[in-house]
């Protein structure tokens, strides 16, 4: 089965909250909407990410989010759509500004929690170290491209790894923006709004940033969900 009929799957059979939240993955149904389980421990991902900014992270960031999400979808036709349609539905309209913000907040959190991993960090193997000889020159200069491209974000966003007609690519989102916005399937990513690391790294988002990548990237998940 492709990523693309499994992710189709889930969503039909995500109808129900209880199977939301069995499954530890960014499967949704509709509202009211309800925070996935973190993968780990909070204390799993230190010394890298610190329990403590966990803790804050998921607990009161991305859980705030949720909360949002609820009250604004509450009885509205958003209500009966999946977090991916209510992004994309909203996307572009300055109406729903608001609305987009906290539906991408949730979903890109979703999607960090998941690409992050205690004892991470090795390097691709299979399709996924493939892609990135053919793309990058190979997973050193992948690296280092990412982390460049992360560090270099002005303010608030996200830095990407998307994959986008078959290539694999490096785009950044700033604030609550998302490439499932863009039409592009997001691989891996780097949260670099500073909640993400001030506690731990204070103003040193390099540290953060190669740390996390070099200890704590969960390259099954992104291998996984190459789509080509
Ligand atoms: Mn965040």
């Amino acid at each position: 089965m492709t990523n693309l009929a499994r992710r189709a799957v889930i969503f039909s059979g995500a109808s129900c909250v209880g199977m939301a939240l069995a499954s530890p993955r960014y499967a949704w149904g509709a509202a009211p909407f309800i925070q996935p389980a973190l993968p780990f421990a909070a204390s799993a991902l230190a010394p890298t990410i610190s329990g403590e900014t966990v803790q804050i992270h998921y607990g009161k960031h991305h859980a705030a989010y949720y909360t949002n999400l609820n009250r604004l979808v509450a009885n509205t036709p958003y209500a009966d759509m999946t977090i991916e349609q209510i992004i994309v539905k909203s996307s572009g309209d300055p109406s729903a500004k608001t609305l987009f913000n906290q539906a991408g907040q949730a979903w890109n959190h979703d999607f960090y929690w998941q690409a992050l991993k205690p004892g991470g960090g090795r390097a691709p193997t299979g399709k996924l170290a493939q892609a990135l000889e053919r793309d990058f020159g190979g997973f050193d200069k992948f690296k280092d491209a990412f982390a460049q491209r992360a560090n270099a974000i002005f303010g608030s966003g996200w830095a990407w790894l998307v994959e986008d007609a078959g290539k694999l690519l490096l785009m950044e989102t700033t604030n609550a923006d998302t490439p499932i916005a863009h039409g592009k399937t997001p691989l891996a990513t780097i949260d670099v709004w500073e909640h993400a690391y001030y506690l731990d790294y204070q103003n040193r988002r390099p540290d953060h940033v190669k740390a996390v990548l070099e200890n704590l990237m969960n390259w099954d998940f992104v291998r996984d969900r190459m789509q080509g």
